[in-house]
């Protein structure tokens, strides 16, 4: 069936958390005949993760395959589920590049949300084609007792909002296209509790009405209704007919994910959505089994993998071999020996991949071009300390901690070289919350100790500094340093006398001239000054921004009398000393936020924003939503949500992502100085430049 392409759906189900993505998927998973009808609501198949169930909320993407039968025609439906966590939406876009479709679902009593407004947006910007299901619809009969009336200007209501934001962030091509319309059946009601739902041509085909079906549903009659009219039913018959097949979205939608030549023998075979040419396949997903080794799942856009077949990792630059393909089942994977073009397969075997890898043919591997990276900046602003509380499980708590930055990229593990501390950094509160949750559930519960979160901030400097002199413990070396703010302009060129550049815009350059012996030393001075861009004086933040010029230096003939660490250590000073010179400001790092809300409650949001140290940048009508975008530190992030929840009685919608590091302001900033260095556990008082200098 597989290979009958036209017959094929890839589709996600994406909501704001708690709408019933995962109730409603459930009752999907009854109709493959994969969980017993009447534990489908509590069995919850797809959240399998204990993490998951406990919280409620679904973390990890799993996918399913499910076969359907419409009008007397066998369809196989891919169903990728997806978190639905904005601290996630990493993986949510991840997630999206396997799918063409999307079912969103909506809470009826409380309508469109701010995740509703994040995913579908982020559905479309992938060019995956939306459909709409408004749930809880027991809840308006039964617990709001709505008019029939009322009910309808509901339905109305959150149908014109979904369009809205079609409307907004749909592309010009599909927008028209893709709005959503009970007519066109792209819009199905119903209780994914009690898995019924209906569209137009369900209540058509069954002759019921919906004041019959709110009559049942108020005398409690659910296992009626979900008999005439089951919930998975409706939400397969609707995908069918308004989700495309790969054959279909693949024409469009390579084009916006991966940017080779269209006519060349893989853009062809892409988008023609081909078996017989070169296998593309894009990682979505990367997990760590104890048992299977890693599992790379994703979409399959053009040929096939097979077990055995040897195959190319293009950001890896690997050749590795399938060990084995597979079909997702929920928690379990079944053998598939091989699968075709177009859909979602799981692949054994495939060390090197991680989630946003390219797979190609190896006989292809020049000619490939990677998919386009997924839209998501991040950097991880929050970091915390971990700590086994028995020093014999380190090496488990490192195991597992490696496991968790393999399955996601978002998350940063480092060893503080200073302190010896682990650190894991994360995108934002939540993110890290749930990493450690993961981590006591890898380390198989070991007692492991976290910090509270706190603010990455960085170092720099506002003005050149002074040449400062520092020699090695031995004296018998010297070094004159002087540190500068940089410009962004200085990257880039071939200067020979750029000898180090790092991630965060530091830069060593050699200014002197004729010292004997420099280039034989010039390792030690590099890693000398890669040391202390590590660590600050400040308040042992990472350096950031810095030109650092070696003005001159002196450096004994005997190589016994210059040893590496000598070198190192006597650099690093003079860097920190010249450092303390030149004014030194600490950086921190900020969110990009922006905000949809009624034109009537834009004015809180504004509030909270401003008042957060927070600033606002444009503000935009369209309809009757207003969109304001701006910028807010991390640190004043903490309980944000909360606030604009309760400010905007749930009316707006959010999303924040790192944009950029800033100044602090100086009053402040010298507060932070004093905190980080309480908890680091340094004198409170930032040392003098002559602590590291010998001459200044
Ligand atoms: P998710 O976070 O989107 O996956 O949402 P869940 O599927 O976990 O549902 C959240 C809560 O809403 C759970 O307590 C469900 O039992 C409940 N729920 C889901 N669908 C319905 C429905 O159709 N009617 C009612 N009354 N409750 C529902």
């Amino acid at each position: 069936m597989m290979n009958r392409k036209e017959s094929i759906r890839n589709v996600g189900v994406i909501a704001h958390i708690d709408h019933g993505k995962t109730t409603m998927t459930d009752s999907l998973l009854v109709k493959a005949g994969m969980l017993p009808s009447q534990i489908a609501s509590s069995a919850r198949a797809l959240d399998y993760l204990e993490e998951e169930q406990r919280r409620g909320i679904t973390i990890k993407t799993a996918n399913i395959s499910l076969l359907h039968e419409m009008e007397g025609k066998a369809y196989i439906i891919n169903l990728v589920d997806t978190p639905g966590h904005v601290d996630f939406t990493g993986k949510v876009t991840r997630a999206l590049r396997a799918i063409d479709g999307a079912i969103v679902v909506v809470d009826a009593v409380e309508e469109i949300m701010a995740q509703t407004e994040t995913v579908t947006r982020q559905a479309l910007e992938e060019r995956v084609k939306p459909v709409l299901f408004i749930n809880k619809v027991d809840r308006l009969v039964r617990d709001m007792q709505l008019s029939k009336e009322e009910i309808q200007k509901k339905f109305l209501r959150i149908i014109n909002d979904f369009n809205n934001l079609i409307e907004i962030f749909g592309e010009p091509e599909f927008k028209e296209k893709w709005k959503v319309d009970p007519a066109k059946e792209s819009v199905a009601f119903g209780s994914a509790l009690h898995k019924w739902g209906f569209t137009t041509a369900t209540t058509r085909r069954e002759g019921i009405k919906f004041s019959e079906i709110a009559k049942a549903c108020t005398e409690n009659k659910h296992q009626t209704l979900a008999k005439q009219i089951p919930l998975h039913d409706t939400i397969l018959n609707m995908i069918v007919k308004n989700s495309p097949s790969p054959v279909e979205a693949q024409r469009y939608r390579v084009p916006k994910i991966w940017k080779g030549v269209a006519e060349s023998e893989i853009g062809q075979a892409m988008m023609k959505c081909v078996d017989d040419g070169p296998t593309t396949m894009c990682i979505t997903m990367a997990q760590m089994d104890p048992k299977a080794g890693l599992i790379a799942t994703g979409r399959l856009f053009s040929g096939t993998v097979e077990d055995g077949k040897p195959v190319y990792l293009v950001g890896a630059r690997e050749e590795q071999i399938i060990q084995q393909v597979s079909m997702y089942m929920g928690a379990s994977r079944e053998k598939a020996n091989k699968i075709t073009a177009g859909n979602v397969a799981a692949l054994t075997g495939l060390e090197s991949a991680r989630a946003g890898e390219t797979l190609v043919d190896v006989t292809f591997k020049d000619a490939m071009i990677p998919f386009e990276r997924v839209k998501y900046v991040s950097e991880p602003v929050l970091t915390m300390a971990v700590e086994s509380e028995n020093p014999k499980d380190l090496p488990i708590l490192i195991d597992a901690m490696k496991r968790l930055s393999v399955e996601d990229p978002n998350l940063v593990t480092t060893v503080s070289k200073e302190t010896g501390e682990y650190l894991l950094s994360g995108i934002g509160e939540l993110h890290l919350e749930i990493a450690t949750k993961f981590l006591k559930e890898y380390t198989g519960g070991i007692d492991v100790a976290t910090s509270e979160p706190m603010v990455q901030y960085n170092e720099s400097i506002a003005e050149k500094g002074a040449q400062v002199m520092a020699r090695s413990a031995n004296k018998q070396n010297a070094f004159w340093i002087q540190a500068e703010p940089i410009e962004k302009a200085e990257f880039g060129g071939n200067d020979r006398s750029v000898w180090a550049v790092d991630e965060r815009e530091n830069m060593l350059v050699d200014r002197t001239e004729n010292v004997d012996h420099l280039s034989e030393v010039k390792d030690s001075i590099i890693a000398g000054f890669r040391w202390a861009c590590r660590t600050g004086p400040l308040c042992e933040q990472p350096l950031r921004n810095l030109k650092v010029k070696i003005m001159d230096a002196e450096i004994h003939e005997d190589p016994l009398q210059r040893e590496s660490a000598q070198i190192m250590r006597a650099v690093s000073r003079a860097i920190l000393g010249s450092f303390l010179t030149a004014k030194p400001v600490l950086l921190e790092p900020i969110y990009k936020i922006e905000a949809t809300a009624s034109t009537q409650s834009i004015g809180q949001c504004t509030n909270i924003i401003t008042r957060k140290r927070g600033k606002i940048f444009s503000s935009e009508q369209k309809g009757a939503l207003a969109i304001i975008k701006g910028y807010i530190p991390v640190a004043e992030s903490f309980g944000l949500s909360a606030e604009m929840r309760s400010a905007t009685s749930g009316r707006a919608f959010w999303q924040f992502f790192f944009d950029h590091w800033e100044k602090v302001p100086e009053q402040i900033a010298s507060d932070i100085i004093k905190q980080v260095r309480k908890k680091r556990g340094l004198p409170p008082e930032v040392p003098k430049p002559e602590k590291f200098a010998d001459e200044i």
